[in-house]
């Protein structure tokens, strides 16, 4: 029975997984850039070395009955190798291809005929001034690669920012595509987990609060309304279904006018759906494990009427939340997950979940929670 994963990367993500597997019996092995990485302290399989380089990746695949990721900076060239001499990768090459491409998303929403911000290809400045001319000032500049937490997205408000931010694109090689900038009521994210055999099952929609392009807080239900949220979770499903997903899926939507548009995608277990460790029958790390395995997938149903998570980001302060933990526990009955990073300021160092019979008391107890660990922050909204 195939039971033996692969990791490629050794971030928090893989380390959440690496506590679903243990009740299973899945055996995880991890290719981590270096021994210090926050899940390669706890999962003794460890491989150290670059993604990028055949040799490591190939040493992993030897170990291992199926290969997945912790992230997507992976090149799918390789990986296409791998599945040629017989390696077993979920999500498929083509499905990590489709996640490192912004342009191929957009396409990809486009031809399906599915609801998402109005975009172009830009090769030149005119580019964003002929769809600018269409679509009004400001237009969403974004790289087409690479980007993430907000970085390589650009907010322009005229030809002059426009051009900046193409010369400076055109400097380092980086392809762009711009967007009709939305006035948003707020973000979503679905998380559909989708295995080989084709059993797909859908979490209920989360809220993404983001601030400066980066998630703050998760809201489960959203506060969008019950429509906004069938709506989304229908079409987050129709993806999956439509590129063949495997493993845990995350889709970003953005939420106009009570209306919802597709953003991006992420082939993985996601920052929108810490919440289902304690708040879901089954969390997305271990639904991940199942999908990539091929077993049964398990229940995405919410055990509590409501949940809310608040990021850790390293506090402005230097000072280092770890010490509060105690602290933070003493106050508050939120589920702490700590990611065994070195806090530095404005970096995901944990999360903090709490789940209740109503909004607003699952909010306090993380609010208090993280109040308590974060000392002396604003507390934003
Ligand atoms: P990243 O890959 O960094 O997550 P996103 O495309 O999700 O990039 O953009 C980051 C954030 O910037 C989004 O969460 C959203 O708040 C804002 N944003 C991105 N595109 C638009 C847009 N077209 N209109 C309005 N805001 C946008």
């Amino acid at each position: 029975m195939k039971h033996r994963v692969g990791i490629v990367g050794a971030g928090q993500l893989a380390r959440m997984m690496a506590q679903a597997a243990i009740p299973l019996g899945i055996e995880l092995t991890l290719l981590a850039a270096s021994p210090d990485d926050g899940a390669a302290k706890v999962v003794p399989n460890v491989v150290v070395g670059s993604p990028d380089d055949p040799d490591r990746i190939r040493e992993l695949a030897a170990r291992v009955d199926v290969i997945t990721f912790d992230h997507e900076l992976v090149d799918p060239d390789l990986l296409d190798a791998l599945v040629a001499e017989g390696h077993d990768v979920q999500p498929r090459p083509d499905e990590m291809r489709l996640a490192q491409n912004k342009r191929l998303q957009r396409q990809m929403v486009t031809d399906a005929g599915l609801p998402g911000p109005a975009w172009t290809q830009v090769d030149d400045v005119s580019d964003v001034e002929r769809f600018a001319g269409e679509h009004g000032w400001p237009v969403v500049l974004k790289a087409v690669r690479g980007g993430y937490d907000g970085r390589g997205v650009w907010k322009v408000d005229d030809r002059d920012m426009a051009e900046t931010v193409v010369t400076g694109a055109r400097d380092t090689g980086t392809e762009l595509l711009a967007e009709a900038f939305q006035p948003l009521d707020g973000e979503l994210a679905v998380l559909v987990a989708r295995n080989p055999s084709g059993d797909c099952r859908v979490y209920p929609a989360t809220e993404t609060v983001q601030r400066d392009g980066i998630c703050h807080e998760l809201h489960v239900p959203a506060r969008f309304g019950e429509e906004v949220s069938r709506e989304a979770e229908a079409l987050a499903m129709q993806i999956a279904e439509r590129i063949g997903a495997t493993g845990m899926l995350a889709i970003e939507f953005f939420v106009v006018a009570g209306r919802v548009l597709i953003n991006e995608l992420a082939p993985r277990p996601h920052n929108s759906g810490h919440w289902t460790i304690e708040g879901a029958e089954v969390s997305q790390f271990e639904q991940h494990l199942r999908a990539v395995l091929d077993w049964p997938l398990g229940g995405t149903a919410m055990v509590a009427p409501a949940a809310v998570t608040r990021n850790l980001l390293g506090p402005e302060d230097g000072s280092d939340p770890f010490a509060r933990i105690p602290l933070s526990l003493g106050r508050s009955a939120a589920h702490i997950h700590w990611y065994g990073k070195e806090s530095r300021p404005g970096r995901k160092i944990g999360h903090v979940t709490a789940r209740a019979d109503a909004p607003a008391d699952a909010e306090r107890i993380a609010t208090v929670a993280w109040s308590a660990l974060m000392a002396g922050e604003e507390q934003g909204t």
